[in-house]
C-alpha cells in the first residue's frame, strides 16, 4: 500500500522509532502553533519582524534537525534520553527567544515552558531533569533580567520576578513529579520482568517432568494431539514406542523412594541421550515412558529403541550399589494412516506386555507378533 510505505520512509517500521516520532511530532505541532502565532503578532504589528523572522528560522531548522537525528540515531548511536535533552534544549531556546519578543503576550511561553518539560518526563531520569529545569530557569532569569535592563517599560522588573518565581516553582514541582513518574516506571518494568520470569517457570512446569526433567504426559498429549491435526501428509510414518523398567518395585524395595528416583533420573538422561531431532519422549507414569518418533517406519523404531535398551544396559549407577543394573521391556508400533494415536498407544500397551511376558528384557516390535532379543 503506497500510504504505508510513505509511513515506513518517514517514521521507520520499528516500534520504538515510531515513538520517538510520535513525540517529535507533537512537538512539531507546538512549533508551528507558536510560529502561526508569531506571523500573526507581525501581522498586527506587536512583534518586530526582523527581530522575530530569525527566530522562525531558528525553530524550522531546529524542528528538521531533531527529525534527522531522531531518523539517523540508531547509525549515530544516541539514546532516547539524549535526543530528549537535545529537543528540550533546543526548544528552550526558541520558547525563551519568543518570550523575549512577544511583550504583553509573553505569558503564554511560560505555560509552554512546562509543557516542554513535562515531555521530558518520559525518558530522563529525576536528575536529569532536575539539571534541565535549572537550565531552563538560569536561561529565562539571564533573558528576563536583560529585557528589564534593556526594555524596562515592556518588562518591569516587578512582573519578570513574579514570572520567574511561579515558573521556577512550577518547574521544580514538575521535576519531583518526574522522580515519582520514574520510580513508578522502574517498579512496572521490574514488575513485567517479574511476570514474564513466571510465565515462563510456569509453561516449563506444565510441559516437563519435575524428576526427570523430560516432557511430561500433558505435553506428550499436545504432541500427539498436533501430529493428528497435520493434514496433507499421507506418506508420514510415525512410530510410538513404550518403555517400561522392569522390576522397577524391587529398586525401590531395596534401595528406598529416593534411591528408586535416582534411578528414574539415570535412566532417563540415559536414554534421552539417544534421540535424534524431532524425537520426543515424555514420562508417561511411573516407571513407564512413551517415545515418538516421526519419519521412522518400524525397524528403524526398533533399532533406536534397542541402541536405548543397550545403553540402559550399560549405565552405572554407582550411587548404591556398583552391581546394579536396570533393563525395560518395550513394545513398538507404527502408527496406521490416520489412526488416532489412542489406539496406536493401545497397541503399544499390548506390544509391551508381550515383552515382558516373554521374560522382560525385550523389545516387541508390534505387527510382527514376535520379539526381539535385547542385548
Ligand atoms: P514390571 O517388570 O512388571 O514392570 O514390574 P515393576 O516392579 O517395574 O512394576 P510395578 O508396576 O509392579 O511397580 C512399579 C513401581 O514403580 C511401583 C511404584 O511404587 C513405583 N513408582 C512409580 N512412580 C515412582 C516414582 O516416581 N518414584 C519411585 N521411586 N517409584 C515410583
Ligand atoms: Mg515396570
Ligand atoms: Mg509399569
Amino acid at each position: 500500500m503506497p500510504q504505508s510505505r510513505l509511513l515506513i520512509f518517514f517514521a521507520g517500521s520499528e516500534a520504538r522509532m515510531r515513538r520517538m516520532l510520535r513525540y517529535w511530532a507533537a512537538t512539531w505541532l507546538l512549533y508551528s502553533m507558536g510560529m502561526l502565532l508569531m506571523f500573526g503578532l507581525i501581522d498586527g504589528g506587536l512583534v518586530d519582524e526582523s527581530a522575530a523572522k530569525p527566530l522562525i528560522r531558528f525553530g524550522m531548522t531546529s524542528i528538521l534537525g531533531c527529525y534527522l537525528l531522531i531518523r539517523a540515531s540508531d547509525a549515530l548511536s544516541l539514546r532516547p534520553a539524549q535526543l530528549a535533552v537535545m529537543q528540550a534544549l533546543l526548544a528552550l531556546t526558541c520558547n525563551i527567544g519568543a518570550y523575549a519578543l512577544l511583550g504583553p503576550v509573553r505569558g503564554a511561553c511560560l505555560m509552554v515552558l512546562l509543557v516542554i518539560v513535562v515531555f521530558c518526563t518520559f525518558s530522563l531520569r529525576t536528575r536529569a531533569t532536575m539539571l534541565l529545569c535549572l537550565t531552563a530557569i538560569a536561561e529565562l532569569g539571564a533573558t528576563m533580567a536583560w529585557m528589564v535592563a534593556n526594555h524596562p517599560d515592556r518588562y518591569p522588573a516587578r512582573i519578570e520576578a513574579v514570572h520567574l518565581g511561579v515558573t521556577a516553582a512550577s518547574l521544580v514541582a514538575v521535576s519531583l513529579l518526574t522522580g515519582e513518574m520514574h520510580k513508578l516506571r522502574v517498579r512496572l518494568k521490574r514488575q513485567k520482568e517479574e511476570l514474564l520470569s513466571a510465565v515462563d517457570t510456569i509453561r516449563t512446569l506444565a510441559t516437563m517432568d519435575e524428576l526427570t526433567s523430560l516432557a511430561n504426559r500433558r505435553h506428550m498429549n499436545e504432541v500427539l494431539g498436533i501430529e493428528e491435526r497435520r493434514k496433507g501428509m499421507p506418506d508420514r510414518r510415525v512410530c510410538i514406542a513404550l518403555l517400561d523398567i522392569d522390576f522397577f518395585k524391587n529398586i525401590n524395595d531395596r534401595y528406598g523412594h529416593a534411591g528408586g528416583d535416582a534411578v528414574l533420573r539415570t535412566f532417563a538422561a540415559a536414554v534421552r541421550s539417544e534421540l535424534r531431532a524431532g524425537d520426543v519422549l515424555a514420562r508417561w507414569g511411573g516407571e513407564e515412558f512413551l517415545l515418538m518418533l516421526p519419519d521412522t517406519d518400524l525397524a528403524e523404531a526398533a533399532r533406536i529403541v534397542q541402541r536405548m535398551a543397550d545403553k540402559v544396559g550399560a549405565m552405572q549407577i554407582s550411587e548404591f550399589d556398583r552391581a546394579l543394573t536396570i533393563t525395560f521391556s518395550a513394545g513398538v508400533v507404527e502408527r496406521c494412516g490416520d489412526e488416532p494415536f489412542a489406539d496406536t498407544i493401545s497397541r503399544a500397551d499390548r506390544a509391551m506386555y508381550l515383552a515382558k511376558s516373554s521374560g522382560r528384557n525385550r523389545i516387541a516390535p508390534v505387527g510382527i507378533g514376535a520379539s526381539l532379543e535385547a542385548a
